[in-house]
């Protein structure tokens, strides 16, 4: 059966984003990756003194950037001793590590992820030592353990797209497939349920003697200029964290709530 439509939501590395803009297949790396971890506060020495209401930690401490937070443990609970914790750790000294593991090509565009199995020994333990002058107390015990666990820490290079289109003929795509923005935007998810929802508003309004090519067309009129806005927001700030990265010390920020205990 021949289908009317393809739509893409298939992320940032979309092969239906390569029928589209062959000219334009592939993601660029932003500079920089953000070392993930989820561990069981269970696991820990100590809970966390962190209220389960306290929202996210973030810290620019000599060029690293550390997001930290609370979350329900694996149960639903909050109760204090039996939540998780997660961490994103924000890197921008990972050029080398990237191209000779074939993640970044030599024209910058990214290739993949370091997955939780591809982070070798001496990169755990260069992250180890770096813990104790980086990351505050409240958060240095979650952040080795996640380090340390194998099925735990897996790297994502941060990836930027900037779409010329998101349309051809009867292919269109969604979400990181269309744009893909940096975390630090924190828009990246809504962005692509709100592409979802227009381009389901554009294809219930096709009128009977309406083309399927000229219902999609309308989704990217509708669409493109905001997810072009959106990528060139996320590229400033980028640009600026990758700055601060490279001039050490230029930077001291803290965003965090003042520190409670338990
Ligand atoms: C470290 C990090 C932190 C983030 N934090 C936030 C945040 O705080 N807030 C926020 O809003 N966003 C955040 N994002 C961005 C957010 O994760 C993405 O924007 C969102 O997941 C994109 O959803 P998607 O469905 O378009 O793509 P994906 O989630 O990438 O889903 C694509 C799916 O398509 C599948 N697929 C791929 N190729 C094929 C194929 N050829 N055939 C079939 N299936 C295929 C994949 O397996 C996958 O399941 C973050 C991203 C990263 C990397």
């Amino acid at each position: 059966m021949l289908a009317d439509a393809v739509i893409g939501a298939d992320g940032y590395r979309s092969v239906v984003r390569r029928a589209i803009s062959p000219d334009a297949p592939y993601a660029r790396y932003a500079g920089y990756l953000v070392w993930r971890g989820l561990v069981n506060e269970q696991e820990l020495a100590r809970p966390i003194s962190w209220p389960s209401d306290g929202g996210l930690w973030i810290d620019f401490v000599q060029g690293y950037r550390l997001v930290a937070a609370v979350l329900p443990g694996q149960d639903g609970s909050m109760e204090i001793g039996r939540r998780q914790v997660t961490f994103a750790w924000f890197d921008a000294h990972r050029d080398v590590l990237l191209r000779a593991t074939n993640r970044l090509t030599p024209e910058g565009y990214l290739m993949g992820t370091l997955g939780r199995r591809s982070i070798d020994k001496d990169i755990r333990s260069e992250l180890l030592s770096m813990i104790p002058s980086l990351w505050p107390d409240v958060w240095a015990a979650a952040v080795t353990l996640g380090v340390q666990s194998t099925t735990s820490l897996s790297g994502a290079p941060i990836a930027e797209y900037l779409p010329e289109r998101l349309v051809s003929g009867p292919l269109a795509i969604v979400g990181d497939a269309a744009h893909v923005v940096s975390p630090m935007t924190g828009s990246g998810f809504a962005t692509g349920v709100d592409d979802a929802a227009l381009l389901s508003r554009a294809l219930a309004k096709r009128r009977h003697d309406e083309s399927m090519a000229a219902a999609l067309l309308r989704y990217e009129n509708a669409r493109l200029p905001y997810t072009r806005a959106l990528v060139a927001h996320s590229r400033q700030l980028s640009a600026q964290y990758v700055n601060h990265a490279s001039g050490v010390d230029l930077v001291q920020e803290n965003y965090h709530a003042p520190r409670t205990t338990l």
